[in-house]
């Protein structure tokens, strides 16, 4: 440790990438502290469904998933990350099992479904509460390691120090200053804001504000790609409880697809997400789309194609949560149209997760780069488990040094 700095290692923000940051960086012998906004549970991760890519099918490999990734991207995600990102999947899977992750099987291996842009089946679900079981997972991890916990510190400035940094945090106490010898910014996107500031519907849970992408930037820390933000192709859009709700691309894997008012098939319902999300509003723009019954625009997704097996075992939660609204997803075609969802960009980062800071790692959704401007589904836990793992584990290191 460094002397004169009380920790090794501050995390902030306490989703997937954050808790996997903390936990790595716990285990190679740091004095870890992880500070988030609310609590610890409150994230967008928590809120992931659909599953994680990770090439384990016989017909897969690493580099077909980042063939994959690249054309998603229109090449512009950056490959030295994509490499990173594809050939570590399988060994973040496996590490996510050792810490209790039960990723859903069928005829001896893993439940693997086919997800938009994708070439191969290579998505792992946990039934569709895949983000859950993760976060729980690395949670549970964390406080069983007895890895020190922040929650209700509002991330406000981060500045330069002689032993690393010092990071300001709006507590109900005040401002309290915390200094590290290294730090792990975690602290996700920004949809949830941005959504507000253009009268917009959002995926995203109300802590995705982005102000720490923001008060890196103020620090010095380069950007990339971040007027590239991604809107899910299925946001529901009635019955009203469910608007906003992202419907799980799984429900496409498993054969549900887009119809317009006629009941035509307009588009590839497993495209990249950006083309599925234009085809879908020019389909409306073009009076091809339906209106929900309190007037939204909307398109039809065609449910009733999934077989009542595959939802039971992949979309359960889906199925209760329209169920409980008054639709059967399985008997009649629900309305849906694109919703806000995630940054593709943020700030820029090394193959170890460091920022242009010195000191100053990103993982999640606040880095830019992995995805380029267009991220395929599946790829951010992904990503949270892969450079979480790396910047905790890189973090460490540098307070040692
Ligand atoms: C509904 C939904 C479904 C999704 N489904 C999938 C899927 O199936 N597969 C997939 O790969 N991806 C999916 N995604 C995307 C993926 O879940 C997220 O992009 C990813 O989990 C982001 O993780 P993160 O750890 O970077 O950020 P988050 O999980 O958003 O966590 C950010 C953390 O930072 C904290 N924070 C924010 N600001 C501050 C601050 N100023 N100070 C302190 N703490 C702060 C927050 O409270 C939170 O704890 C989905 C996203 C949503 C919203």
């Amino acid at each position: 440790m460094r002397e004169g700095v009380s920790l090794d290692v501050l995390v902030v923000g306490s989703g997937a990438a954050g808790l996997a940051a903390a936990v790595s960086a716990g285990r190679a012998g740091a004095r870890v502290a992880l500070a988030t906004k609310t609590t610890l549970q409150a994230c967008n991760s928590a809120k992931a469904q659909g599953g994680i890519q990770a090439a384990f099918g016989e017909d897969d490999s690493p580099e077909i998933h980042a063939e994959d990734v690249m054309r998603s991207s229109h090449d512009t995600a950056n490959p030295a990350l994509v490499e990173v990102l594809t050939s570590e999947a399988r060994s973040a899977i496996h590490w996510l099992e050792e810490l209790g992750v039960d990723f859903t099987r069928s005829n001896g291996g893993y439940r693997l479904a086919r997800c938009g842009g994708a070439t191969r089946q290579r998505l792992l679900q946990v039934g569709d509460r895949t983000g859950h079981a993760i976060t729980k997972a690395l949670r549970d991890t964390y406080e069983a390691e007895g890895g020190a916990e922040l929650p209700k510190h509002v991330l406000r400035e981060l500045a330069p120090s002689d032993g690393g940094w010092v990071a300001s945090f709006e507590t109900a106490a005040g401002l309290v200053d915390v200094e590290a010898a290294s730090v792990v910014l975690a602290a996700g996107g920004r949809c949830f804001a941005e959504a507000e500031t253009r009268g917009e519907l959002s995926t995203n849970h109300p802590n995705a504000t982005g102000e720490v992408t923001r008060i890196a930037m103020d620090a010095g820390a380069e950007t990339r790609d971040l007027d590239a933000l991604q809107y899910h192709p299925n946001g529901g859009a009635w019955p009203s409880t469910m608007q906003g709700y992202s419907i799980p691309e799984t429900t496409r894997a498993y054969g549900a697809v887009l119809r317009n008012v006629d009941g035509e098939e307009f588009t590839d319902s497993l495209g990249a997400r950006d083309a599925v999300s234009a085809a879908i509003v020019a389909e409306v723009e073009s009076g091809k789309g339906v209106l929900t019954p309190d007037g939204r625009p909307a398109v039809w997704l065609d449910t009733t194609r999934i077989s009542p097996e595959d939802a039971q075992i992949s979309l359960p939660y889906m199925l209760r949560r329209y169920r409980g609204a008054g639709i059967d997803p399985l008997a009649e075609p629900i309305y849906t149209y694109p919703v806000l969802h995630y940054q593709n960009g943020g700030l820029v980062i090394s193959k170890e997760s460091e920022t242009t800071l010195d000191g100053v790692f990103a993982c999640g959704e606040i880095a830019g780069g992995t995805h380029g401007r267009n991220r395929m589904m599946g790829n951010s836990l992904l990503e949270c488990a892969v450079f979480g793992r790396r910047a905790g584990k890189a973090a460490a290191e540098r307070a040692r040094a």
